[in-house]
């Protein structure tokens, strides 16, 4: 059962550490209650969150997920691809595949990092 909190600055100052690291995925519900994902991330979830408040990802919920850096980055690949921006027919307002670590590549598809 995934748990979704109100993106307000309360919440995030309640819910983190200052160093929490981990995925997030922003949203809001649909009328019939279905979440629906308009931006996905990772890095330090207090300052990720923060910037969300007033930037143009804001939206009425978040979801989140502490982990490593090395995970998260799987993880944000995994959101990116199961979602899917905007222009590929999904929801996201991202507009660009998640950053790939030098070195690595993402795991479902074929972008690397540099
Ligand atoms: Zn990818």
């Amino acid at each position: 059962m995934v748990n979704f909190y109100e993106l307000n600055e309360k919440t995030v100052n309640k819910e983190f550490k200052d160093d929490d690291y981990g995925n997030y995925v922003v949203g809001h519900k649909d009328k019939n209650g279905k979440f629906i994902p308009t931006y996905v991330g990772k890095g330090v979830l207090k300052d990720r969150l923060t910037d969300h408040l007033t930037d143009e990802y804001n939206d009425d919920l978040f979801t989140y997920v502490k982990q490593s850096e090395k995970a998260a980055f799987k993880e944000e690949c995994d959101d990116y691809h199961d979602y899917k921006p905007i222009s590929e027919g999904g929801t996201l307002k991202n507009k660009i595949h998640p950053p790939v670590p030098k070195g690595e590549k993402c795991h479902r598809c074929d972008h690397m990092g540099s």
